[in-house]
């Protein structure tokens, strides 16, 4: 089977299409023909070699993984060959106690598909049954490789990490991005008021196509006064961050009295140096989100069949130009998802 290979990290990395033999099924698991496979910054950072945690390359990337099985372990007894599934890509051991209460995005033993195992930009992918989530009647493969992670990160952040009640404001950072753009339909279907940031004319018209009421201009560094001022200087109840560094600073500026930021990533830095006294002060939150569990998978996908959520697809690219989806993506000017379908042809491209 052919796989895109990361032999050499860097920004570019080094890739390479490789025929390998196909995966054997362990007892536990399936081999999922890969349809299409969803881009992620996570991808970038494995890229670039810049990940807090080992990385034995060659690697196979890719987590956001829709297809359909072709290959049952001899212990696999509830799927059958032909189903159609999305892959929960934090791989979890389905023991620990996190586990057993259906966090598995807190597992001990957690693995990241695509990262420390093979993943999806290849034709052939092996994965443990318990990490399937079925497809719902009506979701197509793009859709689902578009939701996977990164709306099923915004489903996690805004119904598990926190909730959101009719009425409220919420701050949804970068709304053309995976987890913004996901982000901005969830807290608009739960009944919020929707703020959104965008640097350029082009995303910020897309957020404002999801729902978002507002959408400001991320490129004024006064952008959090206009925040303020669009919620008569209250500030909003919630704000979903996932780029770190400054923005969860600003983020802050946002806020109002009582509210909650919950942040899941830190592209722009990883250490920030916060003030605690206005923080206590305001008896504010912050909140980490990691991942998801496959409940949020589920919704998500559910949502998408409802047309409740829908997903933003950039571009489609084959495999053999793994490479430039990789610098599409890097290059910061894609509106919503970058895609790779392994088994089928190029419909479209950039
Ligand atoms: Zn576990």
């Amino acid at each position: 089977m052919q796989a895109a290979q990361l032999i050499a990290h860097g920004a570019p990395g080094k890739f390479e299409l490789r025929d390998l033999p196909a995966p054997k099924p362990a007892p536990d698991e399936v081999i999922v023909q890969v349809q299409s496979c969803g881009l992620n910054h996570l991808d970038l950072w494995l890229e670039s070699g810049s990940l807090p945690i080992h990385v034995q390359l060659p690697r196979t990337p890719g987590g956001e993984i829709a297809g359909r099985i072709v290959e049952l372990g001899a212990a696999v007894t509830n799927w059958h060959t032909g189903d159609e599934v999305a892959i929960q890509s934090n791989i979890f051991c389905g023991e620990c106690e996190f586990c057993r209460r259906g966090e598995e995005s807190l597992c001990l033993r957690g693995q990241l598909l695509g990262i420390q195992r093979d993943g999806g930009f290849a034709e052939l992918v092996g994965v443990p049954a318990r990490t399937l989530v079925r497809l719902p009647e009506g979701v197509d493969f793009d859709t689902a490789a578009a939701l996977t992670l990164a709306g099923s990160t915004a489903m996690h952040m805004l119904t598990n990490r926190t909730q959101v009640s009719a009425g409220e404001w919420v701050l949804a950072i970068a709304g053309a991005s995976g987890v913004g753009s996901a982000a901005i339909q969830i807290a608009k279907q739960l009944g919020a008021r929707v703020i959104s940031t965008g640097s350029t004319d082009a995303k910020r018209q897309l957020a404002g196509s999801l729902g978002a009421e507002f959408v400001i201009d991320s490129n004024d560094p006064a952008w959090p006064a206009e925040v303020r001022r669009l919620t008569g200087k209250r500030g909003v109840d919630l704000v979903v961050e996932h780029v770190g560094g400054d923005v969860l600073l600003k983020a802050f500026e946002c806020l109002a009295r009582g509210g909650a930021i919950v942040t899941c990533g830190a592209t722009a830095g990883r250490e920030v140096s916060l003030n605690l006294w206005p923080f206590f002060v305001k008896q504010q939150r912050l909140i980490g989100s990691y991942g998801r569990n496959r409940a949020d998978i589920q919704a998500t996908l559910e949502w998408a069949a409802a047309g409740k959520l829908k997903p933003v697809i950039d571009s489609i690219y084959p495999l053999a130009e793994t490479a430039q989806a990789f610098a599409h993506l890097r290059s910061r000017t894609a509106l919503g998802k970058v895609l790779i379908e392994p088994y089928e042809p190029v419909s479209e491209s950039d």
